[in-house]
């Protein structure tokens, strides 16, 4: 939650505007406007909101602001066409690691043209997709991704319809389980955060989830597990050409994307150009998140917005990696920071296979 001064002077003018009005004692919410501890979770969301969370000042604060801003005659107040959050995918509700979805169904698919055909194997990029194996140079994959990162991602499916690629994904998620967790592609998503966007959704909030990764692929992870509209899924655009056909109208990937591209400032461009007005809340987990971010918590509309970053401190349930410059950007802007092993009583959705 941020308090600039433009906040402390709505807050200012409301308080006289109570006292005015012969009202002897500040609401709730102007009770945790002056900074007062997070208060239990409120009587008016279900007994026990989020019960994958560790009690604790995270979930705490993140119940106090759903109530706040959806309690009628709080200062806080968000009437529901303005209610808006917004969701980082990869390493905000879904394992990245060690690669992002995307990379790993681009990196099969290029393995398994290259197996079929071994003259394919030498050329570009199906070369490259057997550089790096992420069981058995852990830790390589940064190097992995800056040099081949377009080539891997873009080739695979170029000339492949959205349906068919969608389907691909689809498929690949429902059927291969990750090497070091053994769970479903399709269910790993962090489980704290499946309830937090399912406690959003009962609270009437419009929730977007705004990836890096391509849209297509983010509509087929995410629209089994999380009960959204597919308009709600905007990711980063490949490049189509249109069909006309007894099908229907088709979209053939041209293999390059469409600026821009959906991270660092491209998040604020493409929640302006698809949504058209700013979220009240946003949640991140790289640097990469800091202008959603801030696209929320300095929301002019209302007084109180709440910026969330997932730290991963858990080396042990998932993957310890952390973005210092988004968390000294957490602290200056006064987001939260939500640590996996402290905040997260349980990680993962899937079970085990
Ligand atoms: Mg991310």
């Amino acid at each position: 939650m941020k308090y600039g001064l433009k906040t402390m002077t709505v807050w200012a003018a409301t308080l006289c505007l109570l006292v005015l009005a012969g009202c002897q004692t500040p609401s709730p919410a102007m009770s945790a406007a002056v900074g007062k501890p997070p208060a239990a979770a409120s009587a008016s969301l279900a007994a026990n909101p989020l019960p994958s969370w560790r009690e604790g000042a995270a979930k705490g604060r993140i119940v106090e602001f759903v109530e706040e801003v959806t309690r009628p005659g709080s200062v806080a107040y968000v009437p529901e066409k303005d209610r808006l959050a917004t969701f980082d995918m990869d390493g905000t509700i879904y394992c990245e690691k060690p690669y992002w979805l995307a990379m790993t169904v681009a990196l099969d698919e290029l393995k398994t043209v290259a197996e079929e055909s071994p003259a394919q194997r030498r050329r570009s990029p199906y070369r490259e997709a057997f550089l790096y194996d992420p069981a058995h140079a852990p830790g390589a994959e940064a190097d992995f991704v800056l040099q081949y990162f377009l080539l891997v991602l873009e080739t695979p499916f170029a000339g492949w319809t959205q349906q068919e690629y969608q389907s691909h994904v689809e498929s690949f998620a429902a059927s291969q389980s990750d090497a070091r967790f053994g769970i479903l592609y399709r269910d790993q998503f962090y489980r704290p955060m499946v309830e937090l966007i399912e406690l959003l959704l009962e609270n009437r909030f419009q929730v977007y989830i705004v990836s890096g990764s391509d849209q297509a692929l983010v509509r087929a992870v995410c629209e089994r597990q999380l009960n959204l509209p597919p308009s709600h899924y905007i990711g980063s655009q490949n490049a189509l050409n249109v069909r006309y056909g007894k099908a229907g109208v088709e979209f053939l990937r041209q293999g390059a994307s469409v600026p821009p591209s959906n991270v660092g400032d491209g998040k604020p461009q493409n929640i302006h150009y698809h949504i058209g007005q700013a979220p009240v809340l946003a949640v991140g987990n790289t640097s990469d998140d800091i202008g959603m971010l801030t696209m929320a918590t300095s929301n002019p509309a209302y007084p109180l917005t709440l910026g969330v970053v997932i730290d991963h401190d858990d080396g042990e349930r998932e993957y310890a990696y952390q973005d210092a410059r988004l968390l000294d950007e957490a602290s200056r802007q006064g987001w939260l920071v939500v640590r996996m092993k402290e905040d997260f009583g349980e990680v993962f959705l899937g079970p085990k296979r």
